[in-house]
């Protein structure tokens, strides 16, 4: 197992990354915290290390990224994580946000549908110390079996927002999802407030790489 340095310059380079943050609007301390904790830069290449604490996403294989560190903060932030949360993040990638929210005392489930990549996301997250379950496979199915969960976060662009996803929100949950095209999606948030109401709200401009799946592209 790779032995990682969080040097000082690293340290410094994830300090500032939350000012940044925090300059953009991310206002809630607990994201803002676990950002300052998670080492970003054991997610990258030794040789691609430099860029980690740029406010960008970066490729991490099999064409996929790991998510601009600005739209984690802002979809952890929307999700208004408590502890102990049941929480099913659809798109495992590498790893990262998996942190994010296990450093938040979530209770995580994730999803990947490539193989290679849930293998690697699953080492860090061991490397962290973190409990995270997850699962290779179509995420826009959810996960029956562990359903209701009181948050989901897709972190690929969505063409709608799966009704099997929203089926497994639990009352009073929340699901975070951008959806739009492959050029450009909104954040949509989606509340359940009962079996059969769920109210959306419309934010801001994103681009994701797409979900795919049988409720997705
Ligand atoms: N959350 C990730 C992280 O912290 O690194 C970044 C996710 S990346 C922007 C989107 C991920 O969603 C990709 O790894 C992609 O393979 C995955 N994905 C796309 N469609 C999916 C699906 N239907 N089910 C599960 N994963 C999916």
């Amino acid at each position: 197992m790779t032995n990682y340095i969080d040097s000082y310059k690293n340290k410094g380079a994830r300090k500032k990354l939350v000012g940044e943050l925090r300059e953009k609007g991310i206002h809630d301390e607990q994201v803002l915290a676990a950002i300052g904790k998670i080492q970003r830069h054991y997610f990258f290449n030794k040789t691609f290390e430099s860029h980690a604490y740029e406010d960008k996403a970066f490729p991490i294989g099999e064409g996929q990224t790991i998510s601009q560190p600005y739209t984690v903060a802002y979809q952890t932030q929307l999700l208004q994580i408590s502890p102990g949360d049941k929480v099913l993040e659809i798109g495992t990638g590498s790893g990262y946000q998996c942190c994010i929210l296990a450093e938040l005392k979530a209770n995580v489930y994730s999803i990947e549908r490539h193989d290679a990549l849930l293998i690697k996301a699953k080492e860090m997250i061991q490397y962290f110390g973190y409990h995270v379950n997850t699962l290779c496979g179509d995420g826009t199915k959810g996960w029956p079996a562990e359903a209701p969960f009181d948050k989901i976060l897709v972190t690929a662009g969505a063409p709608v927002i799966p009704k099997t996803l929203a089926a497994q929100l639990a009352i009073g949950g929340i699901m975070v999802i951008p959806v739009g095209d492959e050029k450009s999606q909104k954040m949509i948030t989606v509340v359940r407030k009962s079996s059969t109401k769920f109210e959306k709200i419309v934010l801001s401009d994103f681009k994701f790489v797409p979900l795919i799946g049988a409720e997705g592209w």
